[in-house]
């Protein structure tokens, strides 16, 4: 058999992997604990359902635009008004099945074979494998140990003549840290002037701690829309945990966008009617929904700190955002992937290796499951490798007894 060889090359999604493994572990009764998650435990708002659900009584289901129904696109314009400070035009907005979509459709629209797109360490696992697709070249800047933040000059380093993108993440997946107001109009002014598209995936922006606020890239360009190179992707699936209405979008300039159009139109048409007035209806909704989540996450973020600090050696860089944090564990192996499946074969609880985000030794642990998740979960990490804990673990009425260390 034959098949693709860049398609075999692509790696398989490690979090969507472990959702399954935790799924199938869960299905056959067993305690897993899920600190791998990346989506919270919420049901969806209540005005994105009944939007949803008075389209599907109306019962004409049928293609939209490809770009997306009229009504959404003018909520996203109003969003991007609001939340980014900048007036957009339904032109500048294609509407897409996520935000991995979005990204998916746009890295197409505008990376040339061997053409080089910088990635930020840690880096959300999806960028290197989309980059790759493209037949492009993912180039990693990693920062100074232990901070998460990139330097101006380690990007300005790694930038030449195939530079043709940098894709920023802020607040990050994974790390949770949110880069300086600074360094962000810094690149910006950097990419407008060596005409490389910055791409902001923004997915996070309003699930942030400690009262900061989230710098808009648009506030450091001074070039009109259409002649900027700043592009900015959204959507619904974190800020209203909204995951599996698979809904994001994309602003770009128009003759972006016109591109972008076409490759969705040849490829999957549209994001469904249905889901797109869900998407609508959770923009349109009460938007207390994203505080309530925004304040679970931090008052999650604060207990895991908590815990974390009780563990001999583990040091965490405090995350600003998002759902999760990613704390050092080389003080117990450098081998992140093997400490990942310890951790599940041992004590049934799920992390995603470090490894898999450009930061070997880490573990990426998830804050949006409960307190007793995040609780429990540590004290059985802890049990599993260090042996300043105690030797015996209660899962449930079973008693585990530690005979590795
Ligand atoms: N970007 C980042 C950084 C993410 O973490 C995710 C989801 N894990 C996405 C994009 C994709 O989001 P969506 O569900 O809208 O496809």
């Amino acid at each position: 058999m034959s098949f693709s060889q860049i398609a075999r090359e692509i790696a398989e999604s490690p979090t969507l992997m472990l959702n399954e493994q935790a799924r199938l572990l869960r299905v056959k009764g067993e305690p897993v604990i899920h600190l791998g998650a990346g989506e919270p435990k919420n049901r969806a708002p209540i005005a994105a359902i009944l939007s949803a659900a008075a389209k599907l009584r109306e019962g004409d289901i049928k293609y939209t635009p490809t770009e997306g129904i009229p009504s959404l696109r003018k909520s996203i314009i109003r969003y991007t008004e609001e939340n980014y400070n900048k007036l957009v035009s339904p032109e500048n907005i294609i509407v897409s099945n996520g935000a991995k979509q979005a990204l998916w459709n746009l890295l197409y629209s505008i990376v040339n074979p061997q053409d080089e797109v910088i990635i930020l360490a840690p880096y959300w696992v999806s960028y290197p494998e989309m980059i790759k697709m493209m037949y492009g070249v993912p180039v990693v800047v990693t920062p100074e140990d232990g901070t998460f933040h990139p330097r101006m000059e380690d990007v300005e380093q790694v930038v030449g003549s195939s530079t043709s993108a940098i894709i920023v993440n802020s607040p990050n997946n994974p790390s949770g840290v949110m880069y300086s107001p600074e360094f962000v109009a810094e690149l910006v002014e950097f990419c407008e002037k060596k005409g490389i598209w910055y791409i902001s995936d923004d997915i996070y922006h309003k699930l942030i701690f400690d009262g900061r606020s989230w710098p808009s890239p648009y506030e450091y360009t001074g070039k009109d829309l259409e002649d900027s190179r700043v592009v900015t992707v959204n959507g619904v699936s974190k800020l209203y945990g909204m995951t599996g209405f698979r809904v994001g979008w994309t602003v770009a300039p128009r003759r972006l966008v016109e591109i972008m159009i076409n490759v969705q139109a040849q490829t999957t048409s549209t994001a469904s009617l249905v889901l797109q007035a869900a998407a609508n209806g959770a923009l349109t909704g009460v938007q207390s929904v994203i505080e309530a989540l925004r304040q679970m996450l931090q008052n999650n973020r604060d207990i895991m700190m908590q815990e974390l600090k009780s563990f001999n050696g583990i040091t965490c860089t405090l995350p600003e955002g998002t759902f999760y944090c990613l704390p050092d564990f080389r003080a117990y192996s450098n081998d992140s992937i093997e400490l990942s499946r310890q951790l599940l074969e041992k004590a049934m609880v799920v992390t995603v290796p470090g490894k898999e985000f450009g930061m070997e030794g880490h573990l990426r642990l998830s804050i949006c499951g409960s307190i007793k998740d995040i609780k429990q979960g540590i004290e059985r990490i802890k049990w599993v490798i260090d042996p300043q804990s105690p030797n015996e673990l209660f899962i449930g009425e079973k008693k585990l007894v530690r005979d590795w260390l």
